[in-house]
């Protein structure tokens, strides 16, 4: 086949400092949650701003844990957007919770709209799950200011937003919990690995136990002497984050500072030239000036009289991946009972007209000009 070369939605790259990081951690002979974890959570922490850190095998074991760790169970409602991803829907319901779906502000601003969330809460809601999409924060006054009024906890979602800033605060460390994912596409790609981040003590000393079973103390506690037996104290998981991942995370921590200056200086690229092609606009063109981008995503909106499948299709056949970020939950089989619970109007007009562009530190210039032309071309 001939054409142009494809170009990914998301790659990884590593190098030599990395494959060494993994033959190091491989060789000390210790693989599963050891040191190495320790390290980087401890550098972990210090780079979000938290007082302490967790590491878990997923985003989505962080967010799981993070809901049983702040109190959320049977009977409670937690309230999140129907635009995130599946799995903080999922997790509402493993605690034995209910999702309640809220609205995003418009085209403009992908973030839950604060005044839909303020209409959402009853006397049965227990938490605010709250998404930083594509890594714009969300407005956290608003909500915190919410949630200490009504009683609630706040948990972040912070996996669109490591190295996202609100009033100088790390994105994750606002809340009572906050959660990251190191999934193969994120900021701080692992492959697979999360992070919940906490100031309170207690929050932190319930995830570690469900982290491994609800088990008092861990083999290496035990290994190195510290331990004789154990007690088990919750029913928990096993959701541990293992030796080589750690040291290839904490590689790529050193480097997210620069891996983020990346991501945004293409998205300005992407973001001057969008200005003007018609029928195509780039949401959270207003950031305000207390927050900064975690640079997650490369995301447009398309004019409603647009066929956002058959641009995908033209995109493809060009050589550029895209993606949808995201079908909302509520549209999902298994979310269907509560399809009609609470009306999301904003949600629906941007769901058929979203489409995420390729976004990657490593993205070439001259890639994103194939990225731009083939979307002008598309919606032509
Ligand atoms: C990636 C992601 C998750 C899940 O993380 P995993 O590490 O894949 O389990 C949850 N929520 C959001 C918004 C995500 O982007």
């Amino acid at each position: 086949m001939s054409g142009p070369p494809p170009i990914p939605l998301s790659d990884t790259s590593f190098d030599e400092e990395v494959v060494r990081a993994a033959s190091d951690a491989l060789a000390t002979g210790w693989w599963s949650t050891g040191p190495q974890v320790e390290a980087f959570e401890r550098e972990f922490a210090a780079f979000v701003g938290s007082e302490h850190a967790v590491a878990l095998s997923s985003g989505t074991a962080a967010l799981h844990v993070a809901l049983l760790a702040t109190g959320c169970g049977p009977g409670d409602e937690v309230v999140l957007p129907s635009l995130t991803f599946v799995a903080a829907a999922n997790v509402v319901r493993h605690v034995g919770a209910t999702p309640v779906f809220c609205d995003i502000g418009g085209p403009d601003d992908l973030n839950l709209d604060p005044a839909d969330v303020r209409a959402a809460v009853t006397e049965q809601t227990k938490a605010l799950l709250v998404l930083h999409y594509a890594g714009y924060p969300c407005d956290m006054d608003a909500l915190q200011a919410l949630a200490d009024e009504r009683g609630l906890v706040l948990v972040e979602d912070a996996a669109h937003a490591l190295g996202a800033t609100w009033r100088g605060q790390g994105c994750g460390s606002i809340g009572a919990a906050g959660c990251f994912s190191f999934f193969a596409n994120k900021n701080l790609p692992i492959g697979e690995g999360g992070m919940v981040v906490s100031a309170d003590e207690a929050v932190a000393a319930k995830v570690r136990l469900l982290r491994s079973h609800g088990m008092t103390t861990m083999t290496l506690d035990r290994a190195r002497g510290h331990a004789a037996s154990y007690d088990v104290q919750v029913e928990g998981f096993n959701y541990r984050l293992d030796e080589v991942r750690a040291a290839i995370g904490a590689v790529q921590l050193r480097r997210l500072e620069g891996y983020n200056e990346a991501r945004r200086r293409i998205l300005t690229r992407y973001r001057d030239a969008i200005a003007s092609i018609e029928g195509v606009t780039m949401p959270f063109a207003d950031v305000p000036p207390h927050a900064t981008s975690g640079a997650h995503l490369a995301v447009v909106v398309l004019g409603g009289g647009i066929d956002r499948d058959a641009v995908r299709e033209r995109m493809r056949a060009a050589g550029i991946q895209t993606s949808v970020h995201y079908p909302p939950i509520h549209t999902f089989s298994t979310y269907a009972d509560i399809r009609a619970a609470r009306p999301l109007p904003r949600t629906e007009d941007v769901a058929g007209r979203l489409l995420t562009l390729p976004l990657f530190p490593h993205l070439r210039d001259e890639q994103v000009e194939e990225v731009l032309d083939a979307l002008r071309a598309a919606v032509a």
